[in-house]
């Protein structure tokens, strides 16, 4: 890990730009989840402890290089301030005279709100001129927005090589607990991959092959893996297309000596419906107009089996159609048994990406994951083996 935490920097009387994803759903002005509001206040009080001055720089939405009221930053404060429980003042620009005097200004305590970097049309080139307005305003840099790092933008790359830089609290929890499961982790590792198709994660199970000592691949992409191996699977959803694809990946993962598992038996209905009439089968057995929608019980006693034996998991993606019930047995009952091995101290369990957060907080297994990433492509191309510009940067810095 070659970068810096909060507590290799002197903060104090610093005024230090922290770059956060304060990307929170807004319905009439009002913040419905604040999730990612609450995760940076440790950062904040961090630096406000250490005697620092917090300036926070984030972008909302997509407005495309425009000012645009409804994507006005101005919105957060309130929400902002109950989070951090101090005064948070705001600037109507992310550079200039006008946020260089909210700076200066800033009392000990007490927290800046910079508008919204991407009113800049710069700001998504990563435009150095930008960089080094939003430097002009700070002494030092930290950056917690790892859901934002997979982007080189002026206030996630260039800005971290023009001022001392860090991470926050935030990013770094994410970047060790990627780090334990992918960097140097315990063997044997199991990653499991589920989801709809396997055209979007095709680079993820390229990287995972080379990886990880099992490979456990589920839901709708398992289909199309049944298909490579010459099964029937009806009217279930697949990517005939990715047939060959799919082939060559279960003969390259032979020769890394990782061990691709996919279900043995399935849960077979006719239509994409919750309660829908079911049958579990073999994967020998599917019928022309049978739809496959979860995993087995026999698949999900080996994926069981499997866990039980590693000592590392990363997850991404449900196994089955999990927003139907009873199609989530799978996915929750392999959760649930990973978070209780984690529990136990026998494995360290890290998941995240897209549905996958949703899948296991729905399973009541998340709370007990060694790690969840809520950042979505971040943590796929993290996954994929790929280096994250606002990482990079930090290392370099
Ligand atoms: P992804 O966004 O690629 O992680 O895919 C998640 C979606 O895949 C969820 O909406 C699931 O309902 C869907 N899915 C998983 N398994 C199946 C399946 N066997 N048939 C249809 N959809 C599925």
């Amino acid at each position: 890990m070659g970068w810096k935490t909060l507590d290799d920097m002197d903060l104090n009387g610093k005024r230090v730009l922290v770059r956060v994803d304060i990307n929170v759903p807004l319905v009439d002005g009002v913040v419905t989840d604040s999730t990612r509001i609450r995760r940076i206040a440790p950062t904040v009080r961090d630096i406000i402890a250490a005697g620092g001055f917090p300036i926070l720089l984030a972008h909302f939405g997509r407005p495309g290089g425009e000012r645009r009221e409804n994507l006005s930053l101005n919105q957060l404060v309130p929400t902002l301030e109950r989070a951090f429980e101090t005064k948070v003042h705001f600037a109507a620009d992310c550079v200039g005279a006008g946020a260089k005097e909210a700076a200066e200004t800033l009392q000990p305590g007490e927290v800046l709100l910079l508008e919204n970097t991407r009113f800049h049309a710069a700001e998504t080139k990563n435009d150095p001129e930008l960089a080094a307005g939003m430097a002009a305003l700070g002494d030092v840099y930290c950056n917690d927005a790892f859901s934002a790092a997979h982007r080189a933008h002026s206030s996630t790359e260039a800005l971290a090589r023009l001022l001392p830089a860090c991470a926050g609290r935030l990013m770094q929890a994410e970047l060790e607990a990627l780090e334990a499961a992918l960097g140097a982790p315990e063997r044997p590792v199991t990653a499991v991959v589920g989801g709809a198709k396997v055209s979007t994660k095709l680079e993820l199970l390229g990287n995972l092959i080379e990886k990880v000592d099992y490979l456990v691949i589920g839901g709708g992409m398992a289909n199309t893996f049944l298909v490579a191996q010459g099964k029937n699977v009806g009217v279930s959803l697949a990517e005939r297309i990715m047939k060959d694809t799919a082939a060559e990946i279960l003969a390259k993962a032979d020769s890394t000596g990782c061990k691709i598992i996919l279900p043995s038996d399935i849960v077979v209905a006719k239509k994409f419906e919750a309660h829908t009439e079911h049958e579990v089968l073999s994967t020998e057995n599917c019928p022309e107009d049978g739809m496959i929608l979860d995993a087995g019980p026999a698949s999900v006693e080996q994926i069981i089996s499997i866990f039980e034996e590693s000592k590392t998991l990363i997850w991404n993606g449900p196994l089955g159609a999990f927003e139907l019930e009873p199609f989530d047995a799978a996915t929750n009952a392999a959760a649930l048994k990973a978070a209780a091995l984690t529990r136990a101290g026998l494995l360290t369990s890290v998941a995240g990406g897209g549905d996958t957060v949703a899948a296991l907080n729905a399973s009541g297994a998340a709370g007990d994951f060694t790690y969840i990433s809520t950042a979505g492509g971040a943590f796929l191309e993290w996954m994929e083996g790929k280096t994250l510009p606002g990482v990079a940067a930090l290392e370099q810095a």
